[in-house]
């Protein structure tokens, strides 16, 4: 392994990598410095997120770069705002002793007046979003007529986002002679017609195997059906209470309803979309760096350019329609050497996607039971155990209280002490999983079944259509499911009368039910559709009632402080996370 030394920077970059802690370059910087650095042909790099290929693009430019001209001599363009920020902050920390090297971020949502301020000052060196800097090229704030090195970074994801207009007009401002790095996780079909149109019989270097996923993370799956998908998530973070990770939705939607419940559930969560507001995402994603979310419910294009290095888990809610996504996804855990773990919820019919998984992965998945009740307590009682064993204690600051607890507790022996501690820590947790179905059973059931048992689970609507419309049961399913409600949702019983009809559907879409025929006004036999909750008898069946939820407080599980709705923090459960560990 040689030294950053040894590729050939100068020394004012690789002091300014030591101050950053870069002892040794990894394996996409060992390969593409030294040849951007001594050749001038184009290159294309197979690289994952977390390999340190901002670096491999940047020190080369930096050393390469005319420090003495004004004039752009790179541009770098990357899929989203906050991927943009992070490789404009690095080349200026990669550069902090080359004091005539500017850097010029651009990007949307931003103000542009400032950012064309900017660019007249003169910047050697300009990172944007593709939009960005084609409205930066029309109004001739940014000119790229001597551009040395264009730079795609994350190709793939900047055509998954619909920017091949962009990219073309950016590719066309600039001149033949340029070289042109493109990076990539993965190289579909449109990467490589990029390459081909647009790059001249370039260098293909990679920092690990062509598509294919990182070796340090594992793959498991989980089999559930609609109605346990959500206990099922809730599951596995309560057997993982140290969990760090990312929860993947499809949609917005998905977001924030995953979000929205795991909060009311007293998880340590939020959601990040684009529904919110430039300020908003800052804000979440700030928390998440910091460590105060645990739980980061996001839709893939929003999670993009959220660098975090020590993700313990993603979860794939719902597996992405495209296989790429699943490689983006996973790929952001099991970063800068940690292990990973990638979690993919699946129903029975999702079954099929996980072989062409694994063979662009080249890695198998695992398939994993939830944990039943019992075995989410063991490992919460242990993992408690474990912090009372290694909390550091201040005598300093407990020393004048403690003669009135010896005191109070001088009747009680060891065991009796430990029993009513674990006691008062567990009791409410304990008795939420008390009576816990298995999920691996309830999860066999196909999802979006006629006749399924009305369950406490199912809210029961109205229907103002019956036989007499030629209703039956299939075309019921079928005008629900035009409504596209939620994917697979879970249908339960269906009667069909003579002029009306009754069905069930998962109660936790009950709203978006409604407001989907709301909004929809769909017609059926040339008659409009009204649909109805209709009151039905309280369910006696085993099912836990809500009151008893281990971490129902509306706000941070382990005592942080991301309670955005302001509720008190009256989780019976929460005190022995009331100082939330910094891991
Ligand atoms: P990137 O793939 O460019 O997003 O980099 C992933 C992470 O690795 C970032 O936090 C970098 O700061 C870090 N990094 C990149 N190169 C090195 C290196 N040679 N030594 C240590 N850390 C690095």
């Amino acid at each position: 392994m040689s030294t950053f030394l040894e590729l050939g920077l100068k020394e004012p970059i690789t002091r300014a990598l030591t101050d950053l802690g870069y002892e040794k370059p990894t394996v996409i910087q060992e390969k593409a410095i030294p040849q951007i650095i001594s050749s001038i042909d184009d290159l294309k790099a197979f690289a994952q997120t977390g390999t340190g290929k901002t670096a491999a693009f940047s020190l080369p430019i930096l050393q390469l770069a005319d420090e003495t001209k004004n004039n752009t001599q790179a541009i770098i363009l990357s899929p989203t705002r906050e991927l943009a920020v992070q490789i404009g902050n690095n080349i200026q920390e990669f550069s902090k002793y080359i004091p005539e090297i500017k850097v010029a971020t651009v990007y949307g949502g931003a103000n542009i007046e400032e950012q064309i301020r900017k660019l007249k000052k003169g910047a050697q060196i300009v990172v944007g979003t593709p939009g960005r800097t084609v409205d930066l090229i029309k109004r001739k704030a940014l000119k790229l007529g001597n551009v040395e090195w264009l730079v795609l970074d994350e190709a793939d994801e900047m055509l998954n986002m619909g920017f091949k207009d962009e990219l073309d007009k950016v590719l066309e401002a600039t001149p033949e002679t340029k070289q042109t790095l493109l990076f990539s996780a993965t190289f579909p079909r449109e990467v490589e017609a990029i390459a081909k149109n647009y790059m001249t019989t370039p260098v293909e270097i990679t920092s690990g195997e062509k598509n294919s996923g990182s070796k340090n993370v594992k793959h498991i799956y989980y089999l559930v059906s609609e109605r346990t998908r959500y206990p099922a998530l809730k599951r596995i973070a309560d057997i993982n209470p140290d969990i760090y990770g990312i929860i993947f939705c499809r949609t917005r939607r998905e977001t924030q309803e995953i979000a929205s419940k795991l909060i009311a559930d007293g998880y340590n969560a939020d959601a990040l979309h684009g529904d919110l507001s430039q300020a908003q995402r800052d804000t979440v994603m700030e928390k998440f760096r910091q460590k105060n979310i645990q739980m980061l419910v996001a839709t893939d294009v929003a999670a993009r350019g959220l660098d975090v290095n020590n993700l313990t888990h993603v979860i794939n809610h719902k597996l992405p329609d495209q296989i790429e996504n699943y490689t983006h996804r996973s790929g952001r855990t099991g970063r800068a050497g940690n292990q990973g773990i990638s979690i993919a919820l699946i129903n029975k019919k999702e079954k099929g996607k996980i072989t062409p998984i694994e063979r662009k992965l080249k890695q198998k998945f695992e398939q994993a039971m939830i944990p039943t009740g019992d075995e989410v307590c063991q490992k919460q009682i242990l993992h408690l155990i474990d912090r009372v064993k290694n909390i550091e204690v201040n005598e300093n600051e407990i020393e004048g209280f403690l003669p009135n607890i010896y005191e109070k507790l001088a009747g009680l022996n060891r065991e009796e002490l430990i029993q009513r501690f674990v006691s008062l820590e567990f009791n409410t947790f304990l008795s939420y999983y008390e009576n816990a179905q298995d999920l691996n059973d309830l999860s066999k059931d196909t999802s979006g079944k006629k006749g399924k048992a009305s369950s406490e689970n199912m809210t029961r609507f109205f229907i103002n259509l019956g036989r007499k419309d030629k209703l039956n049961p299939a075309r019921l399913i079928g005008l629900i499911n035009d409504q596209n409600i939620t994917e697979a949702l879970d249908i339960g019983a269906i009667d069909i009368l003579d002029t009306f009809s009754f069905f069930e559907v998962d109660k936790d879409y009950e709203q978006a039910t409604l407001e989907a025929f709301e909004a929809n006004s769909p017609e059926f036999s040339g008659r409009g559709v009204n649909i109805e909750i209709t009151k039905k008898e309280k369910s006696t069946g085993g099912g836990r009632r809500r009151g008893r939820r281990p971490f129902k407080d509306g706000g941070n599980r382990r005592g942080g402080n991301s309670d955005r709705r302001g509720k008190r923090n009256n989780n019976p459960s929460a005190g022995f996370g009331r100082k939330r560990r910094k891991r």
